[in-house]
């Protein structure tokens, strides 16, 4: 027997053939970052990041940069100024930030909470008032049920808090950090739990295509896609983003089209820019 991730695979390019495979993905891209996150291409600059976007004939592009500490806060500043002063390009580029959680509060609240700016992307990027003095792959899995437990209930509390759009690449660092295991049907459910209030707060969950293209070769794959099946099937809306750090991969979602696909998304599943303009923050 093949492990399921292959199986799923074949499954998924079985259907792709007999569907035809009609792209049923929203022609915009919301997570893109530039030079101005200090570990991006050189060639990210905001004008060729909206360049690009022209290129493409996306209808509209985001830039989300990199809030991680509060005195990131200058940076969404100056781009803000570049993207004024492009204006006149036809392109319409949004303002966004992609911001993280603060890891020194368990409620939720962000880095830099009075941030201006057209929508929010909240990613956190580092664990809750936490260092871990030994390696994950260390840890009992006791001890890994109880961090996993703190880092949902601190997402959670977060999107409780509101005010942001969209969020980023969701489930990447417990994965990543090796304390969440996809494979237990309860971690299924708590990540399930964690995410549900999203929906009612009109937050939608992002399908990031460097996220999900690392992640269609790892063991968790197929757990990732049902759990965003089952949050579909609750009423979750979803975003389009492909995480760029450099100009090529703006635009990129080839493995979001193939979630996509897979999993019979219509243009319903997807929030509009109108929407995300309603909820802007200033
Ligand atoms: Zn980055
Ligand atoms: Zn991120």
């Amino acid at each position: 027997m093949k492990p399921a991730s292959e199986r799923l695979i074949s499954a998924r390019h079985t259907m792709m053939e007999d569907t035809g495979a009609v792209s049923t993905i929203p022609n915009y891209d919301l997570h893109n970052h530039t030079v101005y996150s200090g570990h991006a291409d050189e060639d990210a600059t905001v004008l060729n990041v909206i360049a690009r976007a022209s290129e493409l004939r996306l209808d509209h592009i985001g830039i989300s940069e990199h809030v991680m500490q509060a005195h990131d806060v200058g940076r969404i500043e100056t781009i803000r100024s570049e993207i004024d002063s492009l204006f006149s390009m036809g392109a319409q580029p949004l303002l966004g930030v992609e911001m993280d959680i603060d890891p020194a509060c368990p409620d939720g609240r962000w880095v830099c909470p009075g941030i201006s700016c057209d929508y929010v992307i909240i990613s956190p990027h580092a664990f809750p008032q936490f260092d871990l003095d030994i390696p994950s792959s260390e840890l009992l899995e006791v001890q890994r049920k109880v961090l996993i437990r703190r880092w949902m209930q601190w997402y959670r509390n977060a999107i409780e808090r509101g005010g942001c759009a969209i969020l980023g690449h969701p489930l990447r660092e417990p994965l990543a950090m090796n304390l969440l295991d996809l494979s237990d049907p309860e971690m299924i459910e708590l990540a399930i739990d964690t995410f549900r209030p999203a929906i009612n707060q009109g937050i939608a969950f992002e399908l990031n295509n460097a996220f999900l293209t690392a992640l269609s070769s790892s063991s968790h794959y197929p757990a990732y896609l049902n759990i965003v099946s089952q949050l579909r099937a609750m009423g979750m809306r979803f975003s389009r983003g492909s995480d760029s750090h450099g100009t090529l991969r703006v635009g990129a979602c080839e493995a979001i089209e193939e979630v996509a696909n897979f999993l019979g998304f219509t243009s319903d599943d997807w929030i509009d820019i109108a929407s995300l303009i309603t909820r802007r923050v200033r």
